[in-house]
């Protein structure tokens, strides 16, 4: 499976973004060609919850136009696990809807770390993060 790429200052943006928000859960989106990653949408979640996010549908919308008029795709779909744990939760295998890597920043000991996922027809696989 085709790694995803992403700059070092790029995952830092990521991290720093949903460190502010903890405890809430924080998501995003990650555009970009051939993989690499080249740019960092941060979406408000509407849920305002520990447990949960829903994007705001304008700010998703946005996002989505911005990326058809730069030429790009969406290629992630990131949001934080305050509390842990490392991998997508079942919410996350039920509302996933986007054939792109979902990326999950979570919080074990203080440590923000980060893993991606796909996943089809509730199954999930593990994709490299590749930091350049
Ligand atoms: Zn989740």
């Amino acid at each position: 499976m085709q790694p995803l790429i992403l700059s070092n200052e790029q995952l830092i943006k990521m991290i720093e973004y949903v460190d502010r928000h903890t405890p809430l859960e924080a998501c995003g989106l990650l555009a970009g060609k051939d993989s690499r990653v080249e740019k960092v949408f941060e979406v408000k979640n509407q849920a305002q919850s520990p447990l949960r996010y829903v994007m705001d549908p304008i700010e998703q919308l946005n996002a989505f136009e911005w990326i058809d008029s730069n030429g790009l795709e969406l290629l992630g779909i990131f949001h934080s696990h305050p509390s842990g744990p490392e991998t997508v939760s079942p919410t996350d295998i039920a509302e996933a809807a986007y054939a792109v890597v979902y990326v999950i920043l979570s919080r074990v000991d203080d440590v923000w770390r980060a893993r991606g996922f796909r996943i089809e027809n509730g199954a999930t696989q593990e994709v490299t993060l590749q930091i350049e």
